[in-house]
């Protein structure tokens, strides 16, 4: 229950809240709603829950956005960052290097996918994203044979890759990206693999997974025009937690690689631990010639960012003596050393907390109590990667009948899911389930029993 505010506590909350609304923009944010709504203030946070002003307790259900690995406030990397910060906040990485980003770029080629043997840092996933686009598409021009036809990408048509431009160019969610369409590149596109509602209107497994096959036939076609291929791999994120069938992945490797196009992952969201696999594209036996990181990258503290990139493409940015051809592109905190020295210590915790581990007996646990929400009636589809998860809920479960947008399904439920403690974002009508990797057994009955209930009382009010 919530402590009354203290006079002092009861202004600062009144000022903060009016501070907000006259000056912060928020993202992602219909503003209008906001400058009605009552912000929720966060103070300070502790393991796997986020604390408000008024000391009210809340489960943070999708790791901030995301990114939580071993908790908030996790004494060894608040340690690591406190001991850099001792040395150097920070320093350019343009014609100097320093410690904890040459550590940090060993430690990711050791634990990548084989292969990716060179590192680019950047700050935020969709740099991380702009930074592959653009080696991509200068690999092909300065490789020793070029290929300078080779500049188009593909993209699954609901996919989301970031925010910046190039990383909207290759995104395909409507509602996100349509707007800016006319200020972005063209891309080509492939069916996103969808099986609850298959866009090519198929059914697994008689479908002989042909998303793919499609995919297949526009490399087919346009292969001498086509620089890369990005996906996300086994699962979408924000296209509303699209579970990919079995061997999808696998299969686009093999397409790629007949056609003589890139393959760009983007592990963003699913990187570190997220699905069980230190890299999603482990769990498929197939390693990428570009890999994106972030978010996990830092275990949710600072701003950090990579491109991970193979020998063969590297190779191809050396030159000869005389010869430019350096990759222009370099943020001014790209590698920055809090952020090497926190990615440093949260990768060390990988190791003695054996969180792989962990991560996949607490998701075997999250699915068995996810169970209890299938007799819902509003509750459609249950889709899970390790703790990468999205319940998507509908209007009718027998056609998979969506609720309209307007109608703010999972907005609604999410805010209530606040009363009992626990906080969510959603995708539309998904309600994303992201906890921290760190999550215990007793967090997980938390996090269920809260949505369980809100679901419950929410069923009749929208299913008449
Ligand atoms: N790629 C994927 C798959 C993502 O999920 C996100 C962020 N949700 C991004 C790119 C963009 O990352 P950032 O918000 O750090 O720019």
């Amino acid at each position: 229950q919530p402590r009354s505010l203290e006079p002092d506590l009861e202004s600062t909350k009144t000022r903060l809240e009016s501070l907000d609304k006259a000056h912060l923009w928020h993202p992602f944010t219909q503003m209008q709603g906001w400058q009605r709504s009552q912000p929720l203030i966060i103070e300070r946070a502790e393991g796997c829950y986020l604390y408000d002003l008024e000391g009210r307790r809340y489960l943070d259900g999708v790791s901030s956005l995301w990114v939580t690995t071993h908790g908030h406030r996790t004494p060894e990397l608040d340690a690591a960052i406190r001991h850099q910060l001792d040395r150097v906040a920070h320093t350019t990485l343009l014609g100097l290097t320093h410690a904890p980003a040459i550590e940090l770029a060993a430690k990711l080629v050791q634990l990548a996918p084989p292969g990716l043997t060179r590192v680019f840092y950047s700050d935020a996933g969709s740099t991380a994203v702009e930074v592959a686009l653009k080696i991509a598409f200068q690999y092909w021009r300065q490789r020793p044979d070029p290929r300078p036809r080779k500049t188009k990408f593909v993209h699954l048509r609901e996919s989301y890759h970031g925010d910046t431009v190039g990383a909207v160019s290759v995104g395909g969610i409507e509602l996100f990206h349509e707007i800016y369409r006319p200020l972005l590149f063209e891309a080509l596109t492939a069916p996103e693999p969808h099986c609850y509602r298959c866009p090519l209107k198929l059914e697994r497994p008689t479908c002989g997974m042909a998303c793919a096959e499609e995919l297949g036939r526009v490399l087919a076609d346009q292969a001498d025009d086509i620089a890369a291929v990005i996906i996300e791999p086994i699962m979408m994120g924000a296209a509303g937690m699209l579970a990919q069938p079995e061997g999808y992945v696998r299969r686009v490797r093999e397409l790629c690689t007949q056609h003589d196009v890139l393959l760009i992952c983007d592990e963003v969201a699913t990187g570190f631990g997220r699905t069980g696999w230190m890299f999603a594209c482990e769990a498929e036996g197939i390693a990428p010639d570009l890999l994106c990181i972030a978010k996990g990258l830092t275990g949710g503290y600072l701003p950090l960012a990579a491109t991970l990139a193979t020998e063969t493409i590297y190779a191809a940015f050396l030159g000869e003596a005389g010869d430019f051809k350096t990759f222009f592109h370099g943020h001014t905190y790209t590698g920055n050393p809090l952020a090497c020295a926190a990615a440093l210590a949260n990768l060390a915790l990988f190791e003695q907390n054996n969180t792989l581990q962990h991560v996949r007996a607490i998701a075997n646990y999250l699915a068995e109590q996810m169970d209890r929400l299938r007799p819902l009636r509003l509750v459609g589809d249950i889709r899970q990667r390790g703790l990468m998860v999205g319940i998507e809920l509908v209007a009718d479960r027998a056609t998979r009948t969506p609720f309209p947008p307007e109608q703010l399904v999972g907005y609604h439920v999410t805010n209530r899911c606040r009363d009992y403690g626990v906080l969510l974002r959603p995708l539309g009508n998904v309600i994303v389930l992201m906890p921290p990797l760190a999550v215990s057994t007793a967090q997980i009955d938390e996090l269920i029993d809260a949505l369980q209930t809100v679901l419950t009382e929410i069923e009749p009010e929208l299913l008449t």
